[in-house]
């Protein structure tokens, strides 16, 4: 509904409208005559509705709901369509326990494998972060309850999580940082933004204009609610004037303020309206429900938990086509985490489940006629040599191991990605009784597996795959599912090989993204280091061939279509990902970046074509110096591959680009003059007729010996100016780069 629709505010008394820009209570916003209450809860995973205590840390217990896989369960499926289902089922459940809005889902990049939020977030990439987002904030708000897309912006880390200052480039910012977030905002309209705790380059994320109207609005066309994160307004009138429209939760004092200013006129009213429209508006959205209440099928939601872990198990290695068992003879299984699973993470997003699959059960049931012994192997030597024993005398062992919530959690940060000293115990001591071992991974942030990884011959990273894990796991040890799930983040040698590693995660009370746009693979390809497991990869039971790729372009999107076979003996889902990179860049960029990625499912010897469309926008980069997006022109490689490193097929296409000129000026150097479309005037001028020295580099008489077309992109006009000793007449030059620049300027632009 339009805000135009909305009952106007202003015949509201004005601590009424002062009051619906802040919380009632913990959940809910106030109402108002004519304006329902919100009632809002965590997300992202599952609903965590609570109706008694309140808290944001995942402290007291909520109502019973199905906990779908975490952020990085979610992404490693890289299936738009069934994020979309989960969007759905959760807004089922939303529904049934009268939550209006879903605080979710989380879309901040993995900047740092240690960040203690990664078990929420998608990815280390902004593309495949932004389009399952934008699924997920379709499928929920299709049924009537609206996202709140989170964390806005820049919030990477936990450690001083609500007062350190993210200090970046705009280019890092809007290329990595921001992406995500407008392609949510402009593909699937969320009703809410959270605005996040942290500053970004100096001002709170919750008092940035620039942030929350400028960008937010004014360019990606923003119309609903922004939301603080739950206690992160400071200065509430700030924080209003910069466009943050609901401060969570409720905080009598920030509403006496923002009375106070109002009658003192150092705030106007017209600002408090402003809000107070927005928050009916999402009031009016809430009650307007697009589907009726249904009952909810809690069975059937466990199913899909079920399949989204099943297609976000991602095989790493499978050395001798270990997996998938045979359905007989002795399986050793070992690991607490076999019997009492790692499913979610703590914190806010931490789910009250409605059953819980686990895996030790699952494997039983999925292998009738296998013997299964179980061993936990922690706590003292005697355990460890039990499992190693029953490993010892199984065919094969399945090696439960990962991180505890202990280990990582909302609130703090690892200050390490190596697997708990005893968990590495076991697996040396089960490696070393049975080479034939399986190692299930269980984990939030990326864990380094480089201690054992040689010597064991099949992984599956596992990530955390919600209530119905244990099931899936089942389902992908004895082949029921071929596993198809795809790395969303980059799995390094070792945490110092990581860009940010020297600057995460910051001190005195400011982080500084030093690496820039080169944020995980990104960063490890322009280095060309070696990784453990690259971003996007993935074994499968099957294989997959690609022919070569057709790459066409019109003035708006990319489109690559490539042929995809099943080489092997199963049927299996094949994900698709398309890369770009600039041949010959003038300016720093990553060798390769995703731009899309599709999904195929195919039977053995079938073929499909397989189409990914790429908006040219996405193919742009902020340009600083002229604060615009830019389409550099030139020859792009188009790489279409199973991983980021395991390209199949590649094409080079030319597009022309967008002009990278900026305006002629004294400061210009004499490179960039001479590219300018006005340039040959300034050089006329400067250098008289004939040859300008900078097209003439064997003609080095006159210039020291230098070559002078490389030292021209070091000499600013002024200084070559100098050089011509007083022989140009400055004002007459300044006439000619204004003329120079007037010729240039693109028409319609000021
Ligand atoms: C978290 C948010 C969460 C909110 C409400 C905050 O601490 O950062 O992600 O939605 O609490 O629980």
């Amino acid at each position: 509904m339009s805000q135009q629709d909305s009952p106007d505010p202003t015949s509201l008394p004005l601590d009424t409208r002062i009051g619906l820009t802040s919380g009632a209570d913990f959940w809910t916003t106030r109402a108002a005559p004519g304006v329902r209450a919100v009632s809002l809860a965590d997300g992202p995973n599952g609903v965590r509705k609570q109706e008694g205590a309140a808290d944001h840390l995942g402290l007291n217990a909520s109502l019973p709901a199905t906990c779908f896989p975490p952020g990085p369960g979610m992404s490693q499926t890289w299936d738009a369509p069934l994020i979309g289902r989960v969007g759905e089922a959760l807004a089922a459940e939303c529904h049934e326990l009268g939550v209006d809005v879903l605080l979710g889902p989380g879309i901040n990049i993995k900047r740092d494998p240690r960040a203690g939020r990664n078990f929420e977030y998608f990815s280390e990439d902004p593309i495949v972060s932004g389009y399952l987002a934008a699924a997920w904030v379709k499928g929920l708000q299709s049924r009537g309850i609206g996202a709140s897309v989170k964390h806005f912006a820049a919030n990477n880390a936990e450690f001083g999580r609500m007062f350190m200052s993210s200090d970046l480039e705009e280019r890092t910012l809007r290329e990595i940082y921001l992406r995500a977030f407008e392609r949510v905002v402009r593909d699937a309209e969320p009703w809410t933004v959270m605005a996040a705790y942290n500053r970004v380059n100096g001002v709170f994320a919750t008092e940035s204009r620039w942030l929350l109207t400028e960008v937010l609005r004014d360019e990606w066309g923003f119309d609903g609610v922004v939301v603080s994160d739950w206690g992160a307004v400071w200065d509430r009138v700030a924080s209003l004037s910069a466009g943050l429209d609901l401060d969570m939760p409720a905080n009598p004092r920030h509403v006496a303020e923002v009375a106070d200013a109002v009658r003192d006129g150092s705030l106007g009213e017209d600002v408090v309206d402003v809000a107070a429209r927005r928050i009916i508006a999402l009031s009016r959205k809430a009650s307007a429900r697009a589907v009726p209440r249904e009952a909810v099928d809690f069975d059937a939601h466990h199913a899909l938990a079920r399949e989204v872990a099943g297609k976000a198990i991602v095989l790493a290695k499978n050395d001798g086509g270990l997996l998938p068992l045979p359905p007989s003879g002795t399986v050793a299984v070992v690991g607490t985490f076999a019997s009492s699973p790692r499913f979610q993470g703590g914190g806010s997003s931490n789910i009250n489940p409605t059953r819980v699959d686990l895996p030790i059960d699952a494997i039983r049931a999925a292998a009738p006629d296998a013997t299964v012994t179980f061993e936990e192997g922690s706590g003292d030597s005697s355990s460890v040599a039990a499992a190693a024993q029953a490993a010892a005398s199984a065919d094969v062992a399945v090696l439960f191991v990962g991180l505890a919530d202990r280990d990582e959690s909302e609130g703090f940060d690892r200050d390490h990605i190596d697997l708990p000293a005893e968990q590495l115990e076991l697996i040396d001591a089960v490696l070393a009784a049975q080479p034939r071992t399986v190692i299930v991974l269980s984990h939030g942030g990326v864990v380094r597996v480089r201690p054992f990884i040689d010597r064991v011959p099949a992984l599956l990273d596992c990530a955390l795959l919600g209530q119905a894990g244990g099931g899936a796991i089942a389902d992908v040890l004895f082949g029921a599912v071929n596993p198809s799930g795809r790395l969303a983040e980059t799995v390094p040698r070792r945490l110092e090989d990581a860009g940010s590693y020297l600057t995460f995660p910051g001190e005195g009370g400011h982080v500084h993204y030093s690496e820039g746009i080169f944020v995980g693979y990104r960063w490890y390809d322009a280095r060309a280091m070696d990784v453990e497991f690259p971003f996007g990869h993935g074994l499968s039971y099957t294989s997959f061939e690609y022919a070569s790729a057709g790459v066409s372009v019109d003035p708006k999107v990319l489109t690559v279509a490539v042929e995809v076979t099943n080489t092997g003996p199963v049927r299996g889902r094949e994900v698709v990902q398309v890369y770009t990179g600039h041949t010959a860049s003038a300016l720093v960029r990553p060798p390769r970046e995703l731009k899309g990625f599709a999904v195929v499912e195919l039977s053995p010897g079938e073929s499909s074509e397989v189409t990914v469309t790429i908006p040219l926008e996405d193919m742009k980069i902020w340009h600083e110096r002229t604060s615009t997006w830019k389409l550099e022109p030139g020859t792009y490689q188009i790489e279409v591959g199973a991983s980021s490193r395991d390209i199949r097929t590649a094409q080079t296409i030319d597009l022309p680009g967008d002009s990278f000129h900026v305006p002629i000026s004294l400061e210009s150097t004499l490179a960039e003059v001479a590219m300018h479309p006005g340039g040959m005037e300034v050089m006329g001028a400067l250098f008289g007729a004939g040859p300008s020295p900078l097209e003439d580099p064997a003609d080095d008489a006159g210039s020291f010996g230098m070559d002078l077309q490389k030292t021209a992109v070091s000499i600013p006009l002024r200084v070559a100016l100098d050089f011509a000793g007083g022989a140009i007449d400055h004002a007459e030059l300044q006439r000619v780069i204004a003329r120079a620049n007037d010729s240039a300027r693109e028409p319609g632009r000021g």
